[in-house]
């Protein structure tokens, strides 16, 4: 098997995929379209933040990389909800101290990423580096050099392609080799906003939450920043009557809209309408492709296999699971090609199974979380984890906390679990309204024991 690899993108998917690589003694070099965001600030100042859990921490510990990643890391016990008279309700993530999910910095940790393969493996990518075409035919890979304008071609494989949700290796694959690939795009986008720091540096909100304002058609959520920010991102309908971002074009309409539904952040949001105007209108969606290979001479990694809609916090953490899940099988014996149709047949059934359950859980945020019903599943399901912990771990520990059981068993346990909590909770107001026989009655019947440690991965 060649030593030498080419990754097409060094975003989160493409740098960490690098260090793995040169872990494993093998020549990388990484091409990127954009220049390097450890010199240029590309997002104006702004503090984009994503969620990371248990399975990125551990690719990122399989890696070696996790201890840098660490100081960037602000720990999310819980959501916090806040109805619209501005009373909130805590709701935790999970029960056991390390059951957390942490805010981070997108940049940040892509900074510590790229760092750490250049201090320690000496790998340097080469920006403003954009991929034009590809001739699989030919084994060519058309870049161009935005530093110079001049394009040239190199061979292909093995090309790893990191290169996001829209990527030009997949519309190739699709172009040249009939790849079938669906690309479901929301009738919902988001716009993210800053609601800056007090005075003396603090959060002005909760620190250690994921705050959220459910409004049903549409939600905002806010993520804690390490500078006492939060990044404050709205989920709305594009068109269609005034509650879309189709209608909020304007400082009064904006103004209005805040103040109607999210009353108790307009306060602490002064620059909103300025903000609002400037920043774009982002698009979401699911990427479904019935190959993600071409032969040996290209994968598709991370989003570019498999983005999904934002709504479990779990894109860049199934990214990472790619890249610890291609090393592993690198590592064994196998050309290319057999190593990447078993790469596909093994992550496809995973990756599809998140992007079901992002979909789900975007009704769950916006519009369920506020029903009392759903207080008391979830409470319940920590009761049955108490009283089951080998038989029944709620889905959101499943995904979140559990690295060791992969999405599909998650997937599929989660629709028995949500029909004994149904079953559970038809009559009962609360959680000692339920007969405690009745509830072992029914957990042992319908759910097997989960071949895993109920501790987790930790
Ligand atoms: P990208 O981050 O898109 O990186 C692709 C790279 O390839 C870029 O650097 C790009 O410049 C480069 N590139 C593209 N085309 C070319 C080309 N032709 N030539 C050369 N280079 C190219 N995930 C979570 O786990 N938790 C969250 O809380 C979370 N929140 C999110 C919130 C929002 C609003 C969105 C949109 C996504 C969120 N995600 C979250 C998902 C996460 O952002 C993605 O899964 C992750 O960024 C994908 O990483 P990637 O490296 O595969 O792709």
């Amino acid at each position: 098997m060649k030593r030498s690899v080419t990754i097409l993108g060094a975003g989160l998917s493409g740098a960490l995929m690098a260090i793995y690589l040169a872990r494993q003694g093998r020549h990388v070099q990484v091409l990127e379209r954009r220049p390097d965001l450890r010199k240029v600030d590309m997002d104006a100042g702004r503090s984009i933040n994503l969620a990371l859990a248990d399975r990125g921490i551990h690719a990122l510990r399989g890696a070696g990389v996790f201890e840098d990643a660490e100081p960037l890391l602000i720990p999310m016990r819980g959501r916090t909800l806040h109805a619209p008279d501005g009373s909130l309700t805590f709701a935790p993530y999970g029960q056991r101290p390390h059951e957390v999910i942490h805010s981070v910095s997108r940049p940040g940790l892509n900074r510590v990423l790229l760092d750490h393969a250049q201090r320690h493996y000496g790998i340097e990518p080469r920006f403003l580096q954009a991929a034009r075409t590809l001739d699989f035919e030919r084994d060519e890979l058309v870049m161009l050099d935005e530093v110079s304008g001049n394009p040239y071609t190199q061979p292909l494989a093995p090309l790893i392609a990191a290169d996001g949700a829209g990527s030009i290796v997949r519309r190739a694959m699709t172009g040249q080799l009939g790849v079938r690939v669906v690309e479901d795009m929301l009738e919902h986008g988001y716009k993210e906003l800053t609601l800056p720091a007090g005075r003396d540096g603090s959060h002005r909100i909760e620190r250690n939450a994921l705050h959220i304002w459910p409004r049903g058609g549409f939600m905002l959520i806010a993520l804690p920043n390490i500078d006492g920010s939060f990044t404050v991102t709205l989920f709305l309908a594009l068109k269609g009557g005034a509650e879309s971002f189709a209608a909020l074009d304007s400082r009064k309409t904006i103004d209005a809209f805040f103040a109607r539904h999210f009353q108790d952040i307009v306060p602490l949001m002064p620059g909103l309408a300025r903000e609002f105007l400037e920043n774009p209108v982002g698009r979401m969606g699911t990427v479904h492709a019935d190959a993600w290979s071409a032969g040996e001479a290209a994968v598709l990694l991370g989003d570019a296999a498999h983005a999904i809609v934002p709504f479990h916090g779990q894109g860049m953490n199934a990214c990472f699971e790619d890249c610890l899940e291609l090393d592993r099988l690198l590592r064994s014996a196998g050309d290319w090609k057999s190593v990447f149709d078993t790469f596909f047949q093994l992550r496809k059934p995973d990756t599809d199974a998140i992007a079901a359950m992002a979909l789900e859980n975007f009704l769950e945020m916006r519009d369920t979380v506020r029903d009392p019903k759903f207080m008391l599943r979830k409470e319940l399901s920590f009761e049955l984890e108490r009283r089951h912990p080998d038989r029944f771990i709620p889905r959101y520990s499943m995904v979140m906390f559990h690295h060791e059981i992969p999405y599909r068993v998650a997937f599929e346990r989660g629709r028995v679990q949500s029909e004994v909590l149904s079953r559970l909770t038809t009559t009962a107001d609360s959680v000692v309204d339920i007969p405690t026989a009745q509830i072992d009655a029914l957990v042992t019947e319908l759910l097997d024991p989960l071949p895993v440690s109920p501790a987790g991965g930790h």
